[in-house]
């Protein structure tokens, strides 16, 4: 049974003296600082650029400074840039600037199990992976409760990393729920085969696919995008708060006998021959290897596919029904 730890488990005396950079104020980033800051951390933030995450920082009341800068004075660095860009900063910023013995953290795997990133033997190098977004990250914290979380430990030179790790996760409110106990090559790989297959790949193309063909068959597409798209919201929050038993208990017989039957119909033994092959692809490094690829091109496959997304039908009727989804919302 894997190990879970609460607040109870978790101290934030560790880390409660320490200096905490926090490089990037996107998704994660600003979550993190913002958390950390309340729970009264010491925190800085670092970045590369004075664009956009520069004034929004500022805006929320913190004094980014550029990464070295950060980095020379902080006993805990966390790395909340896109994964492809960490170990080109890590290079050039921390490596070079970074305190001998400060901590590395990370928030999902990638650049260390992929071997991205060579750290120090003298750092401590662990994770806290929040399982949500970085705004539900914040909205849940400013609101008393927390996001679940993955930590690992991958360098334990000082022999505190799991107490440090835990303190981070206390910090930004995730120990309130509850994080488990995981490894980096644990969580990298589920991570981006749960993206790949379920979260961002595997729902959209299902919710598409299905729009699609009723489309095909004649059926309007305002009809179609009601049935197909816009209402999993309502399905997925009743699994959220009750399961799959609450949800079928939610749903009509008709329903249930049809979602029982076709649903196993159409996602097969084939489709899960295909996860298989995703699973692999991720576990060779294969993946990693061509996403690395795709980023250094410039990425042109994700151009292409948002310009896709984007114009098709389906985004095109999103915009016609804007209005009555709006309007439909709950009010308080
Ligand atoms: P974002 O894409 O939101 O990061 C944006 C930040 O990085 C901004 O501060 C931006 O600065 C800076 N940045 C972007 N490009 C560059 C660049 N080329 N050089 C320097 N700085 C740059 O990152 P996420 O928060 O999505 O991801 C951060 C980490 O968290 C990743 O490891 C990711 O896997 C992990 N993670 C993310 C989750 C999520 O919900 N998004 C969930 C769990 C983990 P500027 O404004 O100046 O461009
Ligand atoms: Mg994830
Ligand atoms: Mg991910």
């Amino acid at each position: 049974l894997a190990k879970i730890y609460t607040d109870q488990d978790a101290s934030l005396d560790p880390i409660k003296d320490k200096k905490i950079a926090v490089l990037g104020y996107g998704n994660q980033g600003r979550a993190w600082a913002l958390n950390l800051r309340d729970s009264g951390l010491n925190v800085i933030v670092g970045l590369e650029r004075e664009g956009n995450s520069w004034k929004q920082a500022v805006q929320d009341g913190f004094q980014p400074v550029h990464t070295e800068d950060a980095v020379k004075q902080a006993d805990i660095i966390i790395f909340l840039i896109p994964d492809m860009v960490q170990r080109y900063v890590y290079r050039e910023k921390v490596q070079p600037n970074m305190k001998e013995g400060a901590d590395l953290v990370f928030a999902h795997g990638f650049n260390i199990h992929y071997k991205l990133i060579d750290p120090p033997s003298t750092s401590d190098v662990y994770m806290v992976a929040p399982k949500g977004p970085g705004a539900t990250v914040r909205d849940f914290y400013t609101k008393g409760g927390g996001v679940p979380a993955l930590v690992a430990v991958q360098q334990n030179p000082s022999g505190k990393a799991m107490e440090k790790a835990l303190a981070i996760a206390k910090g930004i409110g995730a120990t309130r729920a509850g994080v488990i106990e995981t490894t980096f090559k644990e969580e990298t790989e589920t991570d981006l085969f749960g993206e790949q297959t379920t979260l961002v790949g595997g729902v959209m193309e299902l919710m598409r696919s299905a729009f699609r063909t009723l489309v095909e068959l004649g059926y309007q597409p305002e009809v179609a995008y009601f049935e197909t798209i816009n209402e999993m919201k309502m399905i997925v929050d009743i699994i959220y708060e009750k399961g799959f038993t609450g949800m079928l208990k939610a749903v009509s017989d008709t329903a249930k006998y049809g979602g029982l039957t076709v649903g196993k119909f159409v996602i097969n033994e084939e489709v899960r021959k295909r996860m298989l092959e995703a699973a692999e692809k991720i576990r060779s490094g294969k993946f990693a290897e061509e996403w690395i690829e795709e980023y250094n091109r410039g990425s042109p496959t994700i151009k292409e596919g948002l310009e896709e997304i984007e114009n098709s039908l389906e985004e095109q009727t999103r915009r016609r029904l804007k209005e009555i989804i709006e309007r439909g919302k709950p009010k308080s």
